[in-house]
């Protein structure tokens, strides 16, 4: 697949060699899994597969920063304070998509938001952002108890593997006592439930 310049400036090989420089070889594997699982509903679901690409291989950018550059643009970029009781698990997505747009010249709103949801997710995810959501989450590589429900449910829709993938997360949350972000709260209410 080669780029046509209207989301990047970036060849896919140039932004390829970033992401190899960025990660480690195991999440730098993840990565070009998610783009091949994101081109795949790209081209089922009905969305571009240039933004699938391009969405796909600079989702995790930032997973790999160390804990001060994300504690400097919260304070920077004055974003919510409640992210300094978080990590790097929410960290990479939710603050990360301001690295992806700044160091890897990526300027297009659809794209930057769906790296901005991967983790948390949110109320309001656009079809590219529910495919890198899905495709993060069910990427031939992955392997744990509720996978094949979530690759079940995406094969029905997008919205049924979201709404899977948000009850499954916060379920494996609360179980292992870990604090829950309160957007992923957010994402579960607007995706899960069957009646209001
Ligand atoms: P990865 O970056 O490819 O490993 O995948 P993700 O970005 O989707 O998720 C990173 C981690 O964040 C996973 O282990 C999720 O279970 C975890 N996670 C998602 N939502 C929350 C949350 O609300 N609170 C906490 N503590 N962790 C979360
Ligand atoms: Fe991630
Ligand atoms: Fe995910
Ligand atoms: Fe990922």
């Amino acid at each position: 697949i080669s780029y046509t310049g209207k989301y990047t400036p970036l060849s896919r090989t140039e932004l390829v060699k970033k992401l190899q420089e960025a990660l480690t070889p195991s999440r730098f594997n993840h990565v070009l899994r998610v783009e091949q699982t994101a081109i795949q509903l790209a081209q089922k679901y009905g969305e571009s597969v240039e933004k699938a690409s391009i969405a796909g291989l600079v989702h995790d950018y930032a997973k790999q920063r160390p804990d001060a550059d994300f504690i400097r643009a919260i304070k920077q970029y004055r974003l919510d304070d409640n992210l300094l009781n978080y990590g790097n698990a929410i960290w990479h997505g939710v603050v990360g998509w301001l690295f992806v747009a700044k160091e890897l010249q990526i300027e297009n709103i659809d794209i930057l938001k769906a790296v901005e949801y991967h983790t948390v997710g949110h109320q309001y995810m656009s079809k590219l952002a529910q495919i890198v959501y899905m495709a993060d989450y069910i990427e031939p590589g992955r392997d744990f108890p509720g996978v094949s429900k979530a690759r079940e449910a995406t094969e029905i829709s997008l919205a049924a593997g979201v709404s899977c993938q948000t009850q499954q997360t916060l379920s494996y949350l609360i179980e292992n006592k870990l604090p829950v972000y309160p957007q992923t709260i957010i994402t579960y209410n607007a995706w899960v439930p069957v009646q209001t």
